[in-house]
């Protein structure tokens, strides 16, 4: 499965919010280790998820 793909699986799922904070900007897929790029081993997150502060 294309990476494009997956994302627009998680996009539809994730209704365009972020998983963990429901932020709905600068979303980006985070892929799951170990994980074979599917769906199902992705989350989609936000920036501030992705790099969170010290
Ligand atoms: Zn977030």
């Amino acid at each position: 499965m294309a990476i494009l793909d997956t994302e627009q699986i998680l996009l539809s799922r994730s209704q365009f919010k972020c998983e963990l904070c429901g932020n709905e900007y600068d979303l980006s897929v985070f892929a799951v280790m170990p994980s074979d790029n599917s769906d199902n081993q992705s989350i989609l997150i936000c920036n501030i998820c992705h790099n969170p502060k010290q």
